[in-house]
């Protein structure tokens, strides 16, 4: 697979070297230059996960790494379920969150991980990643005791919820998180910087394991597919996706998908009150404004990375930018969401409950719609309880770190302090 810096359209890199420098050039992210289609035939659709998954990997990546790799990456990092389940009269949840660290950031993480073990063989690395919460934890738990690799998370000090911060920050060995003062963007613009420094990334052969990172993306295309799949089949075309949104990364994948060949009818693109990008689509002004903390905390993000990617993919297949719909989900709707669902008998958390309002209000007649359950409910039991007035019992994975002591270094929301700590602790 051949790839393209957004924004130094000359920097050309495979698949391999994609992943293993994360950015290109002048922080610019890379984009496939070609988006192969896919044979949906009914084979396709009576596949079992797995081997769909195998199928739809293997179109975008067997030619460089052989369908015998490609198919054991995916053999090796999609062992859980991901259920379509009904939520309301027209609506379905996908639940992405069966995996271990509770959160569709298992799908990228995961993939990620054992593709660069593919690619980078015996290569020292330290993946240095920003998280608004829950990529943390997926990517410590991928790569936790690995030889070779070092993991640096930054997250907004006081910015996660308890739990996501016990599921990440309580590992130690080559697991190193720092909660900066500052906000999730403030993290990501520290390791921008960090990346842009052409010396320091050679010394500690750094890495992105955010969704700036193209292997993330594209595990996550998976599933898209794998939602029609288990939809009835008379309802495959009349799919209406709702993405909760952050960074951008699980809206370009689905993107992609639809790309692909997915019979997606469209997309909604669902954010708290950090609007970016509905402001955006509504008055074509870019003005990212400061970030406000909401219920839905892994959207607390105003100037979401993968924002390029998107508005290549509309430009490169020619479709137009008025055909995404997006909305804004304040926190009083957001609430309304939870109890609405709960009512209905689904249990949810408040960034399902973003994409489900979102849908709500966009729906047609004749349409049925799926929304993403990006996280586990039991990962914001706090704000759960709270919300629908109940006792929300902790999964195994939750039990056994909550007592666990936080291991975090605390930093100021600084480039150089960042250098500093990596010199320190590396
Ligand atoms: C990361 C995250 C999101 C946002 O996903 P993006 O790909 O960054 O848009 C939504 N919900 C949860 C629970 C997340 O962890």
């Amino acid at each position: 697979m051949q790839l393209y810096n957004l924004k130094q359209p000359d920097e050309r890199v495979n698949f391999a070297e994609a992943v293993k420098r994360g950015l290109g050039q002048q922080q610019g992210l890379f984009f496939p230059e070609a988006i192969p289609a896919l044979k949906l035939d009914e084979a396709f659709w009576q596949a079992s996960f797995v081997e769909r998954a195998e199928r739809v990997l293997g179109a975008l990546l067997a030619e460089e790494l052989g369908q015998d790799n490609v198919s054991a990456l995916v053999r090796d990092a999609f062992n859980f379920e991901l259920p379509l389940v009904p939520a309301t009269a027209h609506q379905y949840c996908l639940e992405l969150f069966h995996g271990p660290t509770l959160a569709f950031k298992d799908f990228g993480a995961r993939f990620l991980a054992r593709t660069l073990s593919l690619v980078a063989r015996d290569t020292p690395m330290t993946i240095l990643t920003a998280t608004s919460g829950d990529t943390g934890a997926a990517v410590a738990d991928a790569f936790y005791g690995l030889p070779n690799i070092r993991v640096v998370v930054l997250y907004p000090d006081g910015g996660i919820s308890e739990l996501q911060e016990k599921l990440f920050c309580t590992l130690g060995d080559n697991i190193h998180t720092v909660a900066v003062k500052g906000s999730f963007d403030d993290c990501q613009a520290m390791v921008k910087a960090a990346f842009s420094d052409a010396a320091l990334k050679a010394e500690y052969g750094l890495t992105s394991a955010n969704s700036i990172n193209i292997a993330r993306l594209l595990a996550q295309v998976v599933y898209y597919f794998e939602a029609l799949a288990q939809l009835p089949e008379a309802e495959r075309d009349n799919a209406v996706f709702a993405v909760p949104s952050g960074n951008f990364g699980n809206l370009t994948a689905g993107l992609l998908a639809k790309a692909m060949g997915a019979p997606i009818k469209r997309f909604v693109a669902a954010t708290n009150s950090n609007d970016t990008v509905p402001r955006y689509l509504n008055s074509g002004q870019w003005q990212p404004g400061p970030v406000h903390a909401t219920l839905s905390n892994a959207m607390d993000v105003t100037s979401p990375n993968n924002w390029p990617r998107v508005e290549a993919l509309f430009a490169a297949q020619q479709w137009p930018l008025a055909q995404l719909a997006a909305e804004r989900v304040s926190e009083p709707q957001t609430e309304a969401r939870m109890v609405a669902l709960n009512g209905e008998g689904y249990l949810s958390e408040p960034h399902a409950a973003v994409a489900s309002e979102a849908l709500e209000r966009q729906l047609a007649e004749d349409e049925v719609g799926i929304f993403l359950g990006t996280a586990h409910p039991a990962k914001f039991q706090g704000a759960v309880e709270q919300v629908l007035n109940i006792e929300l019992p902790l999964p195994p994975a939750l039990a056994a770190v909550q007592d666990k002591p936080i291991l975090s270094s605390q930093l100021a929301a600084d480039a150089d302090a960042l250098k500093q700590y990596l010199r320190q602790r590396l």
